[in-house]
């Protein structure tokens, strides 16, 4: 039971890790973390160590611990209250990630092809001042690259399959969410994934 997992939100209710139910549980009684209920009415109540042992004792729960004095429920989600920042995970302009972001997928014809099969191709064309970021470059086949030479994709009659950007910050690919998601995560990794966005690194 206390090795269950509890999602981490920080004071911006950001998640940002998941940790046992003992770290958890040692956070909140610590005065560190707040524990977060989902209403299911699409808003949520937080609440201190106390609290959330008064709450624990009014409604018991199947998912609760005891101690030697009472007993208490282990929260599903959170709130730190002393550890401000996202760790940092950004999305580096790498060959690797463009790649990545592309899915190995020419961007002009929409062949998926191994990479060694593919090109990183400018754009607006470098000796044309066309810059080396997120936006301008994309993967393309051997084939789409040498039909476009140094034009733009409009002068050589060719059309990108979607705007090249820059990728979005992903924190959470690290966590394996098949193990325990409870539905009262599932708010805060969307608004995690779709509103974080990266700098960029070039
Ligand atoms: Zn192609």
């Amino acid at each position: 039971m206390l090795n269950q997992h509890v999602l981490v939100l920080n004071r911006l209710w950001q998640a940002v890790n998941v940790c046992t139910a003992r770290r958890a549980l040692t956070l909140l009684f610590q005065g560190h973390a707040q524990a977060v209920l989902d209403r299911n009415d699409g808003s949520f109540q937080t609440y201190s160590f106390n609290e959330w042992r008064d709450f624990s004792t009014q409604e018991p729960h199947a998912e609760s611990v005891r101690s030697v004095s009472f007993r208490i429920r282990i929260p599903r989600v959170i709130l730190l209250l002393v550890y401000d920042h996202m760790p940092k995970k950004e999305v580096k302009f790498t060959r690797h990630n463009i790649f990545e972001r592309d899915k190995n997928t020419c961007q002009y014809c929409g062949k998926v092809l191994e990479r060694k099969d593919l090109n990183l191709d400018h754009v607006l064309p470098r000796d044309r001042g066309g810059p080396t970021t997120w936006e301008n470059i994309v993967c393309s086949c051997i084939e789409c690259n040498t039909l476009k030479t140094n034009r733009t994709p409009q002068e050589a009659g060719m059309r990108l399959i979607r705007k090249p950007k820059r990728p979005k910050w992903r924190p959470f690919v690290q966590i394996n969410f098949t193990l325990h998601q409870h539905d009262s995560w599932r708010h805060f990794i969307d608004l995690a994934y779709w509103n974080v966005e990266l700098g960029e690194d070039v």
